[in-house]
């Protein structure tokens, strides 16, 4: 089956998980290429075998609120490929969860992985358990009721899940609490875990810090740098905030950063005590709109942040929030580089139209496998039982999203998509990926 045919049966088969065939699409229309001047990967099916899950795990999560009415959420695990080491992949806890969200992520996120260099599958998992209104007490049960449905499939060599969206170091903590408590292990069995008691030092700006350093490498490749640039930000979580962080550190200005409801304007730029005090707002649940009242700036409700003129915009709210129209305002906003924090942020249309327009852009996969990385190193450290500094991670990381840039960029050159100096990072990155997946896929025959 070639891989044109591949894409009409998962339309076929899928056409109710739009989100997965759009992240099925994006990978198979960069790798033609690659597939061309490998045939054993036709022999073996690889691209075929890739877009369905080794296996998904869906159960029912029983919990009791406040009131003690009991509740009922829908729970998944997606294990799409061991491939290149253990599942590896974040829990998301939203409404919008379902598993066209977490087969599209699980499908990223074995690429991803695969770029780190490290040795990690894919999967994802989450439930459309809803985070917000809810007291830390419910928040407890729920993360104890979730983890007791799914420490059957998960072990620190089966599948090790991290935090996503509505997932944070204390939801990590209670489900790794549940796992210790149920199997007697305490082990590498979650990233993301507090630091002190297996976690990691640098997991939690690993993303957001990551991407920028990303970004650096992008603007080094034309020959620039993040000083004196404006950003935009989108998003007011995890990867967002420590986005900002490090775009300030390196003597960029942001300004702006969003969230479900608007977005926040602020023209003189977002330092360190404005970002220290976001951090707390949003920890404790609080409007981002009172930001106003204490530094001044601007609150735009229900509004998103590309209608400001920029340099660089990084998307790191959630899938798809940059349409073709926000991309159209992104480019007649000076916008010359797009790193995506989030995963999947721009819709299709949105990517060809950037791209189009000679905006340097980088794909999720690539930008954002800083958290991924450091949760490999945070696997390592479990293992090893002795733990690193942060400038230990810190140079780690930045050697990682280095080293992923510039394999990005080889590939990009070398199968001919580069083009008078504009590098196709989201072709590069799918094809160095992809490769990795493949050729341990060929080395194991038709096991998976
Ligand atoms: P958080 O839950 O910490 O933050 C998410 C942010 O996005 C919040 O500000 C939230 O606003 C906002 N948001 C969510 N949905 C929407 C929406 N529909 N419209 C506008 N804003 C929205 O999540 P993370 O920062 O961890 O994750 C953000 C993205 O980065 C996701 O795509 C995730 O998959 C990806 N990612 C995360 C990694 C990590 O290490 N955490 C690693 C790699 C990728 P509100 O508070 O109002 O809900």
């Amino acid at each position: 089956m070639s891989i044109s045919q591949a894409i009409e049966k998962v339309e076929a088969r899928y056409a109710h998980q739009p989100e997965f065939i759009q992240a099925v699409k994006e990978v198979a229309l960069t790798i033609a290429p690659l597939y061309d001047a490998h045939p054993e990967y036709e022999t073996f099916k690889i691209f075929e075998r890739l877009i369905e899950p080794d296996r998904v795990i869906g159960f029912r999560i029983n919990w009791e609120n406040d009131k003690g009415e009991v509740q009922v959420n829908r729970g998944w695990r997606v294990q799409f490929s061991n491939a290149l080491g253990p599942y590896k992949g974040g829990v998301r806890f939203h409404p919008t969860v379902n598993q066209s969200v977490l087969k599209f992520l699980g499908f990223e996120q074995i690429f991803k992985n695969a770029l780190t260099g490290l040795p990690m599958g894919g999967g994802k998992g989450g439930s459309d358990f809803d985070p917000k209104g809810k007291t830390d007490n419910e928040i407890r049960r729920f993360c104890y009721a979730f983890m007791r449905e799914l420490h059957q499939y998960v072990s620190k060599d089966i599948d090790v899940p991290a935090g996503d969206i509505g997932v944070g170091g204390r939801e990590v903590s209670y489900m790794f609490a549940m796992y210790k408590n149920l199997t007697h292990e305490y082990g590498g069995v979650l990233t993301g875990k507090g630091v002190g008691f297996g976690g990691s030092l640098m997991r939690t700006e690993a993303t957001g810090y990551g991407a920028v350093y990303f970004l650096e490498n992008m603007l080094a490749a034309q020959n620039d740098s993040m000083e004196g640039k404006t950003v935009l930000v989108s998003g007011a979580g995890n990867v967002s905030l420590h986005a900002a962080e490090k775009a300030n550190m390196l003597g960029a200005k942001v300004i702006t950063v969003s969230d479900s409801q608007g977005t926040l304007y602020d023209e003189s730029g977002f330092d360190q005590e404005k970002i220290d005090w976001l951090k707390k707002q949003k920890e404790q649940s609080k409007p981002l709109a009172d930001y106003v009242e204490v530094f001044g700036g601007e609150w735009l409700a229900k509004q998103k942040p590309w209608k400001f003129k920029g340099d660089i915009a990084i998307p790191s709210a959630t899938q798809n929030e940059v349409d073709e129209d926000d991309a159209k305002l992104m480019v007649e906003n000076g916008i010359k580089y797009v790193a995506e924090g989030a995963n999947m942020p721009l819709t299709a249309e949105a990517v060809d139209y950037v791209c189009l327009h000679r905006v340097h852009y980088a794909p999720g996969k690539a930008a954002n496998a800083g958290g991924v990385a450091v949760s490999a190193l945070e696997m390592s450290q479990n293992s090893v039982r002795q733990y690193k500094t942060f400038e230990q991670i810190d140079e780690r990381l930045k050697a990682i999203m280095k080293n992923i840039h510039d394999c990005a960029a080889e590939a990009s050159e070398k199968y001919g998509q580069t083009d008078n100096g504009y590098i196709n990072y989201m072709a590069g990155a799918n094809i160095v990926g992809f490769k990795r997946v493949a050729d341990a896929l060929v080395a194991y025959g038709i096991l998976n």
